[in-house]
């Protein structure tokens, strides 16, 4: 069984010489300050507390630093395509770090786009004749094909970057090389994290991707690190892998994690005044899969080949933990059963007194 310790990228930033790394300044972004420390890096010990205490010591020097990198760092115009739940999760981030946040999906959400600061294009015809420096699409797995080639691409500038933020990563790779012209870039991501666990900021939090199709030119190249920079800047953990490896990883923990989320959505569980640390952790895993769509789970079991193995090992192991119990329970039983009728049958001697039988060994 794969677990998230065992999650080892095929290239880590720490392969790479930190002064070399395109992107490492970002990672280095004090994002632990004083207002955005969450609980994870509160109990993170000594580092977590001298970064608390050089906040203390320059709250103001800090956060306008934070400020003055976003203000210096490069702004894209970036077209998310698909603005459900994810893509207006994305959007709030990309506005707020002053990208040019243009948007479309199937419904209409004009209204919810100008809240947010996005300008909303209920044609796509119209936001492709902006000429957006990158697609971002955040359709449903099951929904990415469809939308993919109904994107009027002729209208889009002759290079422009495709990422997806699909939770399977083989699918899009192979979607996006089939469909998109050769002068695309096309750069496969999966920010391992949600509208739920994300609320808090995404300090610390695993955001995957792979460069599939990067030209050489180095405005090309430039604009891939400016995308990933947004992550990098909220001091996202930024981990490249190839996509079938991620997905393999991701077959043994996101599927599983979402399976027996839903599943223990299937029976209520309350709260009790005496609930374990255990037990509210199953209740924080229930919630943070519930509020997902059907569609993304069902996305993870049919366009990950390696899901239907895991969720068989699941299986399996389920009943062999309950086979475990009941043989347990059988034994018990068994005893019972037959040191009673060993106690009926014993002979009786001929003053009607039971003979003692045989101990036990
Ligand atoms: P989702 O149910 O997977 O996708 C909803 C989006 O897909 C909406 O924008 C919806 O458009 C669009 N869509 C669905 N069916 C469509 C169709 N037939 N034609 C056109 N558009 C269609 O929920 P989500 O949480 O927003 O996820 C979006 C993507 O982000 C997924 O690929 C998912 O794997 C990925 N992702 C999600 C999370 C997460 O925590 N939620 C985390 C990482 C990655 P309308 O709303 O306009 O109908």
């Amino acid at each position: 069984m794969l677990t998230l310790s065992g999650l080892q990228p095929l290239k880590t930033r720490a392969a790479i010489p930190h002064e070399l790394h395109p992107i490492s300044h970002c990672f280095r972004r004090p994002s632990l300050s004083f207002s955005t420390v969450s609980p994870r890096n509160r109990s993170n010990g000594h580092r977590s507390l001298c970064v608390r205490a050089l906040d203390a010591a320059q709250p103001y020097d800090y956060e306008s630093q934070i400020n003055e990198r976003f203000e210096r760092s490069v702004k894209l115009r970036i077209a998310i395509v698909g603005f459900g739940n994810f893509g207006q999760f994305l959007a709030k981030t990309l506005v707020r770090q002053g990208h040019t946040v243009l948007a479309h999906s199937r419904s209409n959400y004009s209204d919810i786009a100008t809240e947010i600061g996005v300008s909303y294009y209920s044609d796509p015809h119209d936001l492709c004749e902006e000429h957006p420096e990158v697609i971002l699409l955040c359709t449903s797995i099951i929904s990415t094909e469809s939308v993919l080639k109904s994107l009027p691409l002729q209208r889009l500038k002759r290079s422009t970057l495709f990422v997806d933020v699909l939770s399977v990563k083989e699918m899009p790779r192979k979607l996006f090389l089939q469909n998109l012209p050769p002068e695309f870039d096309i750069l496969c991501t999966h920010p391992m994290f949600g509208p739920e666990s994300g609320k808090n900021g995404w300090a610390g939090l695993p955001f995957v991707y792979d460069k599939v199709r990067i030209g050489s030119e180095e405005s090309r190249v430039n604009r891939c690190n400016h995308f990933l920079d947004v992550f990098a800047q909220e001091g996202c953990r930024l981990v490249e892998m190839s996509c079938a490896e991620h997905d393999r990883h991701a077959a043994g923990t996101q599927f599983i994690t979402h399976f027996i989320g839903r599943t223990l959505g299937k029976i209520d569980l309350d709260l009790t005044p005496i609930n374990t640390k255990g037990y509210e952790t199953l209740l924080n895993l229930r919630d943070n899969t519930s509020g997902d769509s059907f569609e993304l789970f069902y996305g993870l079991f049919i366009y990950n080949k390696n899901a239907l193995e895991q969720l068989e090992r699941l299986d399996m192991a389920f009943e062999s933990v309950k086979k475990q119990l009941f043989g347990r329970l059988h034994d018990i039983l068994r005893m019972q059963l037959f040191e009673n009728a060993e106690d009926l049958e014993a002979p009786q001697s001929s003053n009607g007194a039971v003979e003692e039988s045989p101990k036990r060994q």
